[in-house]
């Protein structure tokens, strides 16, 4: 047994069909009497729904969260509430609604409740993110951490498939690199191997009856699980990586999880003995990169970097700027690596040609 520092996040989590009827009582927890219901233009009739459960302490529906929480439309946000006279907000949505009720708090102190609807995790996380002038900045504050979550399957039904596998795949790169990170401990290594097992698991009863709320609700329990590892660890070169390509090419955020993830990991686990482990006993599968890489394939995830939309000419960009960012991984990472592992996303090419588990 290693020695480990664990500081639990506090966490008042609701998981039931159709907890969304209990928002009433998880709003009167957290101390409000009015909340604003925000969510995306998209699911504007999902907002409505749960603004009229709220009944009398319904502030109305704010649909303006967009992906990558520009800093204007926090302000904007903000001073709706103000305007409503609300204090409290419920998020419905995904990680990019999760992510405005973030903005929303860190400069307001108002409680967030949030009701997840993919499997991003956001709302387990005291992380935050703004964009401002093309640049995304991101930052750790306790203030941002909802103060209770919702999780109801029955509003992740209608989650298209090709998103519920991405959005899965998302949910477990955080536990895989949980697994390894240098803040990792024996409770979280466990929810993290739990977390990508179920969810690999059920991501391919999703696929194949997406209104099965059997599989939607095993995939939410994972998604819980690998959001709450997140949320207490230091995540490595997968996250790094991702960031920067998202970033730096506008590339469609778990669609570029689910590609590099297997890449990462193929490179990553032979210096992770303890997360392999882990990770072999909790799938089954001698090798866990490898069938990331064929579930994801097999479920219709793109294949390769090229495939989203990155330029080839933008690795050397990305090596660049992975090289100069520190972050914390499990295995050196020199340019000539990054360049190799960016190459064989960037194509598409398989696992062995990187790195096999079997051979540090
Ligand atoms: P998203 O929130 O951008 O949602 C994508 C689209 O799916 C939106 O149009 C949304 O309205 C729609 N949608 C969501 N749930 C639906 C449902 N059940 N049925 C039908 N449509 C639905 O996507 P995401 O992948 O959930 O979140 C990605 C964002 O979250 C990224 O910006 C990422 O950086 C952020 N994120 C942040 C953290 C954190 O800890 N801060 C963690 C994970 C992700």
């Amino acid at each position: 047994m290693r020695p480990f520092l664990y500081e639990a996040l506090p966490m008042r989590v609701r998981f039931a069909e159709h907890a969304v009827e209990s928002l009433p009582e998880e709003l009167a927890a957290v101390g409000g009497t009015k909340a604003v219901v925000v969510t995306t233009p998209e699911q504007v009739a999902l907002g409505e729904r749960v603004n009229a459960i709220l009944g009398a302490a319904g502030g109305g529906v704010y649909p303006r969260a967009v992906m990558h929480v520009p800093a204007d439309a926090a302000r904007a946000a903000r001073a709706h509430i103000a305007d409503v006279g609300a204090d409290a907000v419920v998020c419905v949505g995904g990680g990019s609604t999760t992510g405005l009720g973030k903005a929303i708090a860190l400069e307001s102190d108002l409680p967030i409740i949030a009701v997840p609807t993919t499997y991003a995790g956001s709302e387990m996380t005291p992380i935050w993110g703004l964009t401002e002038n093309s640049v995304k900045r991101t930052g750790r504050d306790p203030r941002v951490l909802p103060r209770a979550v919702v999780y109801d399957p029955t509003l992740t039904v209608g989650l298209p498939v090709a998103v519920s596998v991405t959005s899965g795949i998302n949910a477990v790169a955080h536990a895989v690199e949980g697994l390894y990170a240098p803040d990792t401990s024996p409770m979280l290594s466990l929810m993290a191997a739990e977390g990508v097992a179920t969810m690999l698991r059920s991501l391919p009863s999703v696929a194949s009856d997406p209104t099965d709320l059997d599989g939607r609700s095993e995939a939410l329990y994972a998604a819980w699980l690998c959001g709450a590892v997140l949320g207490a660890t230091t995540m490595g070169l997968h996250h790094k990586l991702c960031h920067i390509l998202g970033g730096t090419f506008d590339l469609p955020h778990a669609e570029t999880h689910a590609v590099v993830l297997p890449y990462v990991m193929a490179f990553n686990l032979p210096a992770a003995p303890d997360a392999q482990a882990a990770l072999v006993r909790a799938t089954g599968s001698p090798s866990p990169a490898r069938l990331v890489r064929e579930t994801a394939l097999q479920l219709g995830v793109p294949d390769s970097l090229a495939a989203i939309g990155m330029p080839e000419h933008g690795i050397g960009e990305v090596v660049r700027q992975a090289a100069d960012a520190p972050y914390s991984n499990p295995r050196p990472v020199s340019k000539r690596d990054l360049t190799i592992l960016l190459e064989a996303a960037y194509a598409g090419a398989a696992l062995p040609d990187i790195a096999t588990e079997e051979t540090p």
